[in-house]
């Protein structure tokens, strides 16, 4: 007789299963559901998958394509009027799925690549100079145009695809001061990716902190905060990163712990779900998870101290699934962006549905995180905006990949590089980088 579906280490609760009552107002808001109007691709069909894996059924190679179909972007939770939490259901899944299933040669050493490079900062720093220079040959270009990669190995071009024009590196000081009366210290999350690919967002947020008055601490020695591994199931991997991150901010008694990167902050306040079977971690990881907060959190918080100049530009604003869906942080970055003078701010069309990016979704699943993409692309680019903003990282990289397949033109820049220009009086033309398909 085959096994069933999940052991007694954390299977997806019973009880949050039995919370959905199938009546379906989240389909409409499943991107998976939307590109292909399965029931099995969508939230209902999900937990219905996970019921019957609670039930004694095994897990087989089906149930796994639709549980590794959703790209956790937790729009489901937002539209769910019984407040099911999906969240909770899709992360305890993934981790049995990651421990029990046989993924099979070719997705196992993706996975193993990926997870060799993304949470480690120093081998993504390593990757920037052969990652210029093969951008300044051109190449990049002309396999794309030909799709010979694309069809050859999916995933790789995918990866080439989004690798974002290597900026020039900076690094942000291990200590940056208030500028005049000081309000608190905060701790700066560097991140990986936003460390080494968007260095301009992590000197632009230490810059407007100090500028509002906190004295940034940011560690140089910390690491990855251990979002990916959790998002993806690898629950002892982001265990370890988890407690590696809290002893860091612990030793600098930092009040808060400022994060800039959407799938990053909401991981870091679930730490305390994380660790919470660890007696040395767990009142300490529920301690860390409260005083995590997203920069437009913190900026919002405490009413603005450095004079905004105006900026006249038209924006238009993406939510990040992990800051909207997973952290309900939507107001706070549109009222900053409100805040500057001359600023126009435009909404984009089906606002709730993923860009296709959601960590690593857009390397494993490239086909859908493609569809997803050029539906963002679409719509941002119907705005008439000629700046797209976004706190995420991996977003700005999706929706600059799918403009530029779209022979689109747009300037791409995180919340607070805006913010940063504005309080320095810089001109609008300046802000973000240049996205152009032509
Ligand atoms: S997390 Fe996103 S993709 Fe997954 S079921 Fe919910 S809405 Fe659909
Ligand atoms: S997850 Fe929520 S919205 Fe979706 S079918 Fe179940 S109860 Fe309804």
């Amino acid at each position: 007789m085959s096994e069933p579906a999940f052991d007694h280490h954390h299977p997806p609760a019973a009880e949050l299963v039995s919370d959905c009552v199938h009546c379906g107002f989240c389909l409409p808001t499943c991107p998976t559901y939307a590109l292909w109007g399965e029931e099995m691709d969508s939230p209902r069909g999900r937990i219905y998958l996970m019921g019957l894996g609670l039930e004694g059924e095994p897990m087989t190679s089906e149930m796994v394509q639709h549980f590794d179909a959703c790209l956790g972007c937790m729009a489901c939770v937002t539209a769910c009027p019984s407040g099911v939490q999906y969240h909770k259901l899709i992360e305890a899944t993934r981790a049995q799925v990651e421990r029990r299933f046989d993924r099979g040669p070719r997705d196992r050493a993706l996975r193993r690549a990926i997870f060799s490079v993304f949470p480690y900062p120093k081998r993504l720093h390593a990757l920037r100079g052969p990652l210029r220079a093969y951008q300044a040959t051109g190449l990049n270009r002309l396999l794309r145009r030909s799709g010979l990669l694309r069809k050859v190995f999916p995933a790789l071009a995918a990866l080439e695809t989004l690798a974002p024009p290597i900026e020039r590196y900076v690094r942000v000081p291990e200590r940056v001061p208030a500028k005049g009366r000081k309000r608190g210290t905060v701790g700066m999350l560097l991140g990986c990716v936003q460390r080494e690919f968007f260095p301009g967002v992590n000197a632009a947020t230490a810059r407007v902190l100090a500028a509002e008055g906190f004295d940034v601490i940011a560690p140089s020695r910390q690491g990855c905060c251990g979002a990916l591994s959790t998002h993806n199931g690898r629950e002892a991997e982001a265990q370890s990163f988890a407690r590696e991150l809290i002893d860091t901010f612990e030793a600098t008694g930092v009040e808060w712990v400022v994060v800039n990167a959407a799938g990053c902050g909401s991981a870091m306040k679930e730490y305390s779900d994380l660790l919470a079977d660890d007696p040395a971690y767990a009142r300490k990881a529920q301690d860390f998870a409260s005083r995590v907060r997203d920069v437009s959190e913190i900026l919002v918080e405490y009413p603005s101290m450095a004079i905004r100049h105006p900026l006249p530009v038209t924006i238009a604003y993406h939510d990040a699934c992990h800051l909207a869906h997973a952290q309900g942080v939507r107001a706070q970055p549109r009222a900053l962006l409100r805040d500057i003078p001359e600023l126009n701010l435009r909404e984009i069309a089906e606002s709730e549905l993923c860009c296709g990016s959601a960590g690593i979704y857009n390397i494993l699943q490239p086909e859908a995180g493609r569809e997803l993409g050029d539906r963002k692309a679409h719509n941002v680019l119907a705005t008439g905006a000629s700046l797209l903003v976004t706190a995420n990282p991996g977003c700005l990289m999706q929706v600059a990949a799918s403009i530029e397949g779209q022979g689109g033109e747009i300037r791409l820049a995180h919340t607070v590089e805006v913010l940063d220009a504005s309080i320095r009086g810089l001109a609008a033309e300046g802000v973000g980088r240049v996205i152009s398909g032509n």
